[in-house]
């Protein structure tokens, strides 16, 4: 069975955002860029399904501009066979992506995609959902736990207070929790081997897709910053201000 994973080039969870000066959006120049987390646990499961042998070959894709050639080779280091780089400047949204995974879905006819649950930059929470509706195949979002036999794939979800478990027949969507795996470290030989894997870079418009935007940022602010904390001298002071300052109680 082949997979197809979908991995977002996003800006490193390690680093604090900034606000560009006219609001617009977040600091990107000079700013350390990275797979997005939730992509890497898709790839590590990706890599686990291989190893298991349910897997035979794993596909990934980026959809973004040329850098994203690192986000692929680091999901080769892991263990990804190949890669395809849908080039474009524009940040498409969701509904973009998905159509454009739509259409490499009909080329490549995975038996199950594999993608984070949500992208650290945007956090839409969006895109597998789109593709499944696209496709018209069953979804197991926010998985903890995926278990495949024949061509079911059982996939533990992460919901509020609890977790349910679904069947799904295959092929199907399953997007990652961050409780699924703990992804791996590229190993040095592993870095060297994935500089010889192939990678198909291919344009929007080759699948059919207009990546231009269609919701507009009005502006993005950063959070309000946390007030200084107040020192009282007694438990009477303190409901006081509670009652009077606060408005708590
Ligand atoms: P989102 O719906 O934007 O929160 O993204 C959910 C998931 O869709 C991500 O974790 C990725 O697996 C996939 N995805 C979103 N945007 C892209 C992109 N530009 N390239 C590749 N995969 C993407």
């Amino acid at each position: 069975m082949k997979l197809l994973v979908p991995v977002k080039r996003v800006v490193d969870y390690n680093v604090k955002v900034r606000v560009k000066s006219d609001q617009t959006g977040v600091e990107l120049a000079g700013v350390k860029m990275a797979m997005n987390p939730f992509d890497e646990i898709a790839i590590e499961e990706a890599v686990r399904l291989k190893e298991k042998g349910v897997a035979t070959e794993i596909v990934v894709v980026s959809i973004g501009v040329a850098a994203c050639q690192e986000t692929i080779r680091t999901a080769l280091a892991m263990g990804a066979d190949r890669g395809i780089l849908v080039e474009t400047d524009a940040s498409p949204e969701p509904l973009a992506v998905a159509k454009m995974l739509r259409a490499l879905v009909a080329k490549e006819e995975p038996g199950l995609v594999i993608m984070g649950k949500q992208a650290i930059d945007d956090d839409m929470n969006a895109t597998g959902q789109m593709l499944a509706a696209l496709l018209g195949w069953p979804q197991g979002t926010f998985a903890s736990k995926i278990a495949i036999e024949g061509d079911t794939a059982t996939v533990t979800r992460e919901v509020d207070g609890g977790l349910e478990t679904v069947a799904l027949t295959m092929p199907a969507i399953i997007t990652a929790d961050l409780r699924l795996n703990e992804p791996r470290y590229a190993s040095l030989p592993n870095i060297m081997k994935a500089r010889k894997k192939p990678i198909e870079t291919v344009k929007p418009a080759d699948l059919g897709v207009d990546p231009a935007p269609r919701l507009t940022t009005l502006k993005v602010v950063e959070p309000p910053t946390r007030v200084a904390g107040k020192k009282v001298g007694s438990v009477a002071e303190l409901v006081g201000k509670l009652r009077t300052e606060a408005k708590v109680i």
